[in-house]
């Protein structure tokens, strides 16, 4: 059993990093709980036990200290509602004297939401005397915000100082996150295939470079796949490419070669003669885009052709859509992977789907329950995945 399901949170407060950093609309209402609904299990089994909760996030990125638009109370009341019976009170400021009280006064099955701790400059500074300030609220320190994990941050960090190591701990999600990709990258069954897509190779150069060291296959899908196309002396018409990049992935595809991983490029696109959803369109090997075209999805061959490896792997990573899927026109690239990674999973592979386009793609079309993992975290994932060391898990490990 895990430190966090084996630990009685009975007649303790437990003060959990969450990262409940959601969109809100112009009312201040929720559009997406996704990052709420996670942690409940967390805040459920510490209520259950007998204990209470201290809850601290940061909300968007307030500049110039307390802000309305970036107030957590605005969570309240949906709070409330995903955690029917629970009494849930809210402090005016995250550190303090009010918060210090509130937090004192707690009674078992009762839950405490603070404030923005953005709304304090020492919270991104990794300021001790702030962190400090906010350990002294709880007996415990859980975290569960995969989202921050890769922030060196007083209330994602600095805070594991002042707890004991029987006293912090992971929460259940970043338990799960932490479990899902360490699978991944340490204990992958191969094939193990890594689907990067999105619109910059500049932001994946590190991930790839570092899967080169554990994957069989990477798939290579998006607008990013343009510059490997040219590197390869391909014509590209005018497909994104980042020019400076071309020797970067020159380098990728040779370091790729002598290490035996297949690198798989789309080998159609379907091509526009603008970048809008009422473009012409039509289909092109991806090498060969005539000028005036761009490539803005993978075609229908390319589409075979990923799912065909896809289908032959035992572990799949995937990050970053096929095409730009937010117009309909050309969103069937990324919906066909979408759907090749479902099947797979079903035949028994190990899927972890993570980064915040390839999240919203897997639940617009439907296949959220239809792969093994879904990450909260966009950037802390991609770190993790480029084989850097997050300040918030290593807080707590360490
Ligand atoms: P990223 O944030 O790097 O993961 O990129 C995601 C963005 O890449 C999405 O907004 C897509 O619309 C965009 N994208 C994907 N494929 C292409 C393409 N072929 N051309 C231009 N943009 C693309």
């Amino acid at each position: 059993m895990s430190k966090f399901s084996s630990y009685n949170f009975k007649g303790q407060r437990a003060l959990i990093r969450v990262d409940f950093n959601v969109p809100l609309n112009d009312k201040f209402e929720i559009t997406d709980d996704t990052r709420i609904k996670a942690t409940i299990p967390t805040i459920r089994k510490i209520l259950n036990d007998g204990g209470s909760v201290i809850l601290m996030s940061h909300l968007g990125r307030p500049k110039d200290g307390p802000t309305e638009k970036y107030s957590l109370k605005h969570l309240v009341v949906h709070l409330r509602k995903l955690l029917q019976g629970a009494t849930i009170l809210f402090a005016k400021d995250c550190i303090g004297e009010e918060a210090e009280q509130m937090a004192k006064d707690l009674q078992p099955g009762e839950i405490l939401l603070l404030e923005n701790l953005r709304f304090h400059k020492e919270e991104e500074q990794g300021n001790k005397d702030f962190a400090q300030k906010l350990a002294k609220l709880g007996d415990v320190y859980v975290n569960d915000a995969f989202g921050t994990a890769h922030r060196a941050h007083a209330s994602t960090a600095i805070i594991a100082d002042f707890f004991p190591a029987d006293k912090k701990m992971f929460g259940l999600l970043m338990e799960n996150e932490v479990a899902s990709a360490e699978k991944v990258l340490h204990g992958s069954q191969k094939p193990f295939t890594a689907i990067i897509g999105g619109a910059k190779v500049s932001d994946k150069i590190l991930i790839i470079e570092n899967l080169l060291e554990k994957a069989t296959d990477i798939i290579i899908g998006g607008g990013m796949a343009y510059t490997f196309e040219k590197a390869q002396g391909g014509n590209i018409g005018n497909s994104l490419c980042e020019e400076d990049k071309i020797e970067t992935a020159k380098e990728l595809l040779a370091k790729a070669e002598a290490k035996g991983v297949c690198i798989h490029l789309p080998s159609d696109s379907l091509i526009a003669n603008k970048f809008s959803n009422d473009a012409e369109t039509s289909t092109a090997p991806s090498n060969n885009i005539p000028n005036g075209w761009m490539g803005l999805d993978i075609g229908e061959n390319a589409c075979e052709q990923f799912h065909n490896v896809i289908m032959h792997s035992k572990t799949i990573l995937w990050n970053g859509p096929m095409g730009v899927f937010e117009m309909e026109k050309f969103q069937h690239g990324t919906k066909s992977v979408a759907e090749a990674v479902a099947e797979s999973t079903q035949k028994g592979a190990f899927s972890l789907v993570g980064g915040g386009d390839s999240v919203s793609a897997i639940n617009q079309f439907g296949f959220a329950g239809k792969v093994s993992y879904i990450s909260t975290g966009g950037g802390a994932m991609l770190e993790y995945f480029e084989g850097k060391t997050l300040p918030g898990i290593a807080a707590i490990q360490s």
